[in-house]
């Protein structure tokens, strides 16, 4: 997994923002203080962009989910994916491994075979073969948000109930924009750091979990 920050909206846009209701004197000070007082919409005149390479396609059904979060996503309609990457689990035992790879390998070669099979345009061949391709197969994408929407995406993805390679993704921009952004993503973790409890019904332990939480089991 690679990821780059490949821009963001100068804080100075929401320190205006944040002054325009009072007249105050935009600052970095301000922004803070409105921010962590919960008026968060003076952060949706930004925006964040990351370059994200070398993620499977089982993290896009995942990422997909949120809807303030904007996605553009390589074309397995329109690009070959016969040399794609696997992303291998972390906790994947290693006297397993050989035999995970080589499992994709043999879906791979079902991709290709349906890639190449004749009485078909190169177009229907794509069509054809991208139903074969595996979950754990890699493809790149460009993530961006405007601040509060990239806050609340990477608080819900910080989770220790998030699966292992989205909460990787989320726990390596939040590093990112805590040194780039701090006066809004220095405190940013997962929502049981914010509210001083787990919202999870299961929990994670981290956490106590809220009351809701406990009567619902
Ligand atoms: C640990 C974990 C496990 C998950 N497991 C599953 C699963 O098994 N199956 C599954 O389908 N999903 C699963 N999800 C996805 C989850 O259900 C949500 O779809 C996802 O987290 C986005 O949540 P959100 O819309 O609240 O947050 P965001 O996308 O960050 O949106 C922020 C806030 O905007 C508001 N908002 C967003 N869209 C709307 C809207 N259309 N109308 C009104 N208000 C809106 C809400 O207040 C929302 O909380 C999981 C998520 C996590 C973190």
């Amino acid at each position: 997994m690679k990821v780059h920050l490949i821009h963001y909206t100068p804080l100075e846009i929401v320190e205006l923002a944040c002054s325009i209701p009072y007249q105050s004197i935009p600052s970095k000070k301000l922004v803070k203080k409105v921010w962590e007082s919960g008026h968060r919409s003076v952060a949706r005149h930004t925006i964040i962009v990351f370059l994200v390479k070398d993620v499977s396609q089982s993290l896009l059904r995942q990422i997909s989910r949120h809807p303030h979060i904007n996605l553009t996503v390589k074309s397995s309609r329109y690009c070959n994916m016969e040399s794609t990457n696997f992303v291998i689990p972390n906790f994947i035992k290693t006297d397993n491994a050989e035999e995970y790879k080589n499992d994709l390998t043999s879906i791979m070669n079902i991709y290709r075979k349906w890639n190449e099979k004749e009485g078909y345009t190169k177009s229907q061949n794509r069509e054809l073969a991208k139903m074969f391709l595996p979950l754990a197969s890699t493809t790149d994408l460009i993530v961006s948000g405007n601040y509060q929407a990239m806050y609340e995406f990477l608080q819900l993805r910080n989770c220790q109930r998030a699966e292992w390679e989205i909460r990787k993704l989320a726990n390596t921009m939040t590093e990112i924009l805590k040194k780039e952004i701090p006066e809004i993503f220095e405190k940013l973790g997962c929502k049981g750091d914010e509210l001083g409890y787990c919202p999870e019904t299961k929990g994670c332990g981290k956490y106590n979990r809220g009351k809701m939480q406990m009567l619902l089991g």
